[in-house]
């Protein structure tokens, strides 16, 4: 019987061969930036403009990016999965709106967007793909409180219930290009397995959660990923083993 729900989680991997580059863990490093001067609620009191700053030049270079074949096959699953009775929902970690562009419709991103501004007063989002400044007015309240919509490290994800649901709901979990070291989502393949989920990662190596998966494929995304999306489905079955791409 085909898997009834898939739920696929992003991380900062599949966009990785699009030129843009992972959160470095290791070092704490972000774009050469340090995570506590712009990833975190603090920041924004500190030094606003950095904040504003660091976005505004991602949001830029991310006009010139484009999806990979790892988004475009995600989008394909979620386009015919349906058509087989399945259901496929997608979770990204990521900012960036390369899935968009690969065609999936219907995207969580549970940690905000780039090309989105959040009023730090009452709450509204609104799409924007141009620079904002700490001087800005939410056009809605009129507060001197816009940000951007990013969640930091310290807040909460947004969508959670939703993606609870699903993980509740699915019966194979994939994530795709994440380290597993952020929380909570480094925890969904747990709670998912828990469910009776099978889960499998996608990644350059181990994940920091590897164990928690029956099991990976290793290699570029752009690789991997494609493959195993044609055979699943060809087949209805999973690609399990390296030798098998
Ligand atoms: P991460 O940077 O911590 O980990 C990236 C993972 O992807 C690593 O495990 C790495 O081995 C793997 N990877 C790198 N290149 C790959 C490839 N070509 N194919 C397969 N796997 C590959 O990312 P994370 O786990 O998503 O967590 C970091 C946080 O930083 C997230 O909250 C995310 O929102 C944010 N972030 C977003 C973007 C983006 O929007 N594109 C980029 C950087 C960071």
């Amino acid at each position: 019987m085909d898997y009834q729900h898939i739920v696929v989680l992003t991380g900062a991997g599949v966009s990785a061969e699009s030129g843009i580059p992972v959160f470095r863990s290791e070092t704490g490093l972000w774009e050469n930036h340090r995570v506590e001067d712009v990833c975190v609620p603090e920041a924004l009191v500190r030094n606003p403009r950095l904040v504003h700053d660091f976005y505004n030049t991602m949001r830029r270079n991310l006009k010139t990016k484009d999806p990979n074949p790892a988004h475009r096959a995600i989008a394909k699953l979620q386009q015919e999965w349906p058509q087989r009775g399945g259901k496929v929902t997608l979770v990204t970690q990521n900012i960036d709106d390369l899935h968009e562009m690969a065609g999936s419709m219907e995207v969580i991103h549970m940690h905000g967007e780039l090309n989105s501004l959040l009023c730090a007063k009452c709450g509204r989002r609104w799409f924007n793909d141009e620079d904002s400044s700490p001087e800005d007015i939410c056009p809605h309240c009129k507060a001197q409180a816009v940000r951007p919509d990013i969640v930091f490290f310290g807040e909460i994800p947004y969508y959670m219930d939703e993606i609870t649901a699903a993980l509740a709901a699915c019966d194979l979990f994939i994530a795709v290009g994440t380290s597993g070291v952020v929380y909570p989502a480094a925890g969904f393949c747990q709670y998912a397995r828990a469910q009776h989920a099978v889960c499998v990662e996608f990644n350059l190596e181990k994940s920091a959660v590897a164990t928690n998966f029956h099991y990976g494929l290793y290699g570029k995304a752009s690789q991997t990923v494609p493959a195993f999306v044609k055979h699943l489905l060809i087949t209805g079955q999973l690609l399990r083993t390296d030798e098998e791409i």
